[in-house]
């Protein structure tokens, strides 16, 4: 039915913003007043998939990792999921790629930007108590590749940029999104990006 993607920098906060979607998302769809064909929401990360944070520690072993998410969308891509990709999709060519193959399968497509700056998420991957972290050269190589989302491109858009600051996800506006197509997200949230 939709495909949430996901986009920010190693440790940003992005599983932590999945984690708040998909609360909310399942509370919506098990609510007996919603008329939404979504029967359940999904999510998709390196954890999931059991894809170890040192893949990214080159390119070689980049390639497959991102292989493996990307053949695991498409089998969970459908009309009766609300699947959400909580994964680094840093890269433009990817994210582009993705929203191709949703709608390929008419689903609606909308990209949540993860923005937290280069020093927060440095500090808090290296605060990290999980084994999630990402090597300090690692993640410098990443945030210096790392290609912002645009509402520009109909790839991206509609864009929901999500601060650090922000306690929750802009959920009213993703759900509307998912459940009656393309919607203009207030400019505000931009204005935050670093
Ligand atoms: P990612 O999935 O992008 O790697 P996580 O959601 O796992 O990031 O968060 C990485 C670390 O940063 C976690 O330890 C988390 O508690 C912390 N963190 C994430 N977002 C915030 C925030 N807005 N404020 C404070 N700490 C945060
Ligand atoms: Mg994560």
């Amino acid at each position: 039915m939709a495909l949430v993607t996901l986009s920010g920098y190693p440790s940003s906060g992005k599983t932590r913003r999945a984690i708040q979607l998909k609360e909310h998302l399942d509370r919506r769809v098990a609510d007996p007043s919603c008329n939404c064909p979504a029967q359940k929401v999904v999510v998709l990360s390196d954890d999931t998939l059991n894809i170890d944070r040192s893949s990214y520690n080159d390119s070689r072993s980049e390639k497959p990792a991102r292989a493996a998410l990307f053949a695991a969308i498409q089998r969970q891509m459908g009309p009766d999921t609300i699947l959400i990709v909580d994964a680094l999709n840093y890269i433009k060519g990817f994210r582009y790629q993705l929203y191709c193959a949703a709608r390929e399968l008419k689903l609606r497509t909308c990209t949540v930007y993860v923005v937290a700056t280069a020093e927060l998420c440095q500090r808090w991957n290296a605060e990290r108590t999980d084994d999630r972290g990402y090597r300090a050269e690692t993640l410098g190589n990443l945030v210096a590749r790392y290609e912002e989302p645009s509402s520009m491109v109909r790839w991206d858009s509609p864009l929901f940029t999500v601060p650090w600051s922000e306690s929750d996800v802009p959920i009213e506006l993703i759900w509307k999104t998912i459940t009656e197509g393309n919607v203009k997200p207030p400019n505000v949230g931009t204005q935050a990006v670093p």
